[in-house]
């Protein structure tokens, strides 16, 4: 079986376009996948130096915390991947609802990347400080929209697969 990257994250950080871009279908693609459970959107990732599955999630609310987190559908898809992409917004920097969200996500005991996402039009160096906060280690900084930086995540995170 494919090993499985979850995407996670705050509403409207981004999760849709990049699972789209790894993906590189533009609709809802809800493949049958053995194991895995089929209320969520899973594709087959294609970019990067091998296959795997990713799976979007309708997203974390942050703010409620674990409680939120346990939501159902995002627990689920945590607890089938084999790496979690913490999705991060330039724009909004760290909100309280990330924090929260960091918090749940280390306790899970998962592979976990922080990426920084929409970061065209924003100065790279900017963008990734106050990220650091989180102390989940140096962010991967991406724009979803373009795919600018999402070829480097993917070669990172498939050399820890
Ligand atoms: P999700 O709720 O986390 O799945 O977020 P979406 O993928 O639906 O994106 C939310 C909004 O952010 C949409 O309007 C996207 O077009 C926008 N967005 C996503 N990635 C980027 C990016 O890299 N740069 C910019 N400027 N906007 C982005
Ligand atoms: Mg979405």
């Amino acid at each position: 079986m494919l090993p499985v990257i979850a995407l996670v994250g705050r509403p409207n950080v981004g999760k849709s376009t990049l699972f789209n871009r790894l993906t590189r279908t533009r609709d809802a693609l809800v493949a049958d996948f053995p194991g895995l459970t089929r209320d969520r959107q899973y594709g087959i990732g294609k970019l990067g130096p091998q296959r795997y599955v990713v799976v979007d999630t309708g997203g974390i609310s942050g703010g409620d915390g674990v409680a939120a987190l346990m939501e159902r559908q995002v627990q689920q898809a945590i607890d089938e991947a084999d790496h979690l992409l913490f999705l991060l917004d330039a724009r909004d920097g760290v909100t309280a609802g990330d924090l929260d969200i960091a918090a749940s996500l280390r306790r899970t005991g998962k592979l976990l990347t922080p990426v920084v996402n929409k970061i065209d039009h924003l100065a790279e160096a900017l963008a990734a400080a106050e990220f650091h906060s989180l102390g989940l280690g140096d962010p991967w900084l991406i724009a979803a929209t373009e795919g600018r930086g999402v070829a480097a995540l993917m070669e990172h995170v498939c050399t820890l697969l």
